[in-house]
């Protein structure tokens, strides 16, 4: 079958390393060929393009859990996309698939590299969002981790974010009191109305941080998950309980830092508190990946976990969005659709 429909291509490059925050020009869009697929390829167009946090790490050339991205070449990152020609018995024109792809229109792939998702069974910004890298960082973070207990105190920073939201919901689930900590009055509203928070701070409102998570944690912090580090964490930190579980997932607050600033050293606290702290990278947990996508998936239909996503359009706004995360012009899921 002959592909006529599309003429164009186009790509979006690491064209430098950005030092400080992302700038557009750290970018650069070509227009391209439409690649053509042999035996066992597909052809696909991409339809909804992932931006995550992580991406700022290796748009550095530091050494990671994952390699840098290189210059002149196209940023890589989830991506759902429809088969528009398929020479692999197990794709048709017409499925949507899930990978890592690049930010490019039109590729091709193999067929080892993709999964088929069902946009019946839940939209398919989901597969990318709850239902994804997000939504299990979240679940076996929080879960395997924190271990929270009913009537601990949850502390989640972050906590508006694709991340966040379903921390926040999962403590609640649990029974626990959450405090969720954004960046925003409206975020913060959203917590408490609709995200199962028992209180929500806005730290760029709070004067003292420190004071806010004391008052609204009487009783201490039992859990924090740990989605920005940073001022924020050194303040809930202070306020940890013994035999406390704290969780660090990411470090947004500090990704854009050129050199590290030093806080509060927090061994002695872990120390009189006896408390553990702990990183993880969700793909440790991918043998267990359908437990946890089951398990939400029930959440979702018993109406017990709810999800937002933003969704901006256009295939050229890939790079303001993703710069985008860190003025926190997000609500939930970060995504980009392509038209
Ligand atoms: P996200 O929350 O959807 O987007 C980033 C959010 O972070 C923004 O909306 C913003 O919200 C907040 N933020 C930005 N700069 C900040 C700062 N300087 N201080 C405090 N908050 C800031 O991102 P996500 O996908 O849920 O990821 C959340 C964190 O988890 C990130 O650090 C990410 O790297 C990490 N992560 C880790 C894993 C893992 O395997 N360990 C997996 C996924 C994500 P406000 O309006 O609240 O500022």
């Amino acid at each position: 079958m002959k592909q006529i429909k599309y003429k164009m291509n186009k790509q979006i490059v690491l064209k430098s390393r950005p030092i400080g925050l992302p700038t557009i020009s750290n970018f650069e869009m070509r227009e391209i060929s439409i690649p053509v697929i042999e035996q066992d390829e597909v052809l696909l167009r991409a339809k909804i393009v992932s931006v995550d946090p992580y991406m700022r790490g290796r748009m550095s050339n530091a050494k990671s859990y994952v390699a840098p991205f290189e210059l002149e070449k196209p940023i890589t990152g989830g991506v759902v996309a429809e088969v528009i020609e398929s020479k692999n018995s197990k794709f048709k024109a017409g499925d949507a698939v899930l990978g890592l792809f690049p930010w490019q229109e039109i590729f091709k792939a193999n067929g080892t590299d993709l999964t088929k998702v069902d946009g019946s069974i839940a939209s398919l910004g989901y597969y990318l969002g709850i239902l994804g890298m997000p939504g299990l960082t979240a679940y076996f973070g929080l879960l395997d981790i924190g271990k929270p207990k009913k009537g601990e105190t949850v502390v989640v920073s972050g906590a508006a974010g694709a991340v966040g939201i379903a921390v926040c919901q999962i403590a609640k689930i649990n029974g626990c009191r959450v405090i969720g900590i954004a960046g925003d009055q409206a975020k913060v509203d959203l917590l408490v109305n609709e995200f199962g928070c028992d209180i929500g701070i806005n730290y760029k409102a709070e004067k003292n941080i420190r004071k806010a998570i004391a008052t609204a944690c009487p009783d201490g912090v039992d859990v924090y998950f740990d989605n920005v580090g940073g001022e924020i964490s050194d303040a809930v930190i202070s306020q940890i309980n013994d035999s406390a579980r704290i969780i660090i997932c990411g470090q947004i607050s500090l990704y854009n830092e050129t050199a590290l600033p030093i806080g509060p050293r927090v061994q002695g606290t872990l120390l009189k508190r006896s408390a553990l702290m702990q990183g993880f990278i969700v793909n440790k947990y991918a043998a267990r990946f359908p437990e946890g996508i089951n398990h939400m998936s029930q959440w979702i239909k018993e109406g017990k976990l709810t999800y937002r996503e933003t969704i901006t359009k256009g295939f050229e706004n890939l790079p303001e969005t993703f710069i985008g995360l860190f003025e926190g012009k997000n609500l939930g899921k970060a995504l980009v659709e392509i038209e």
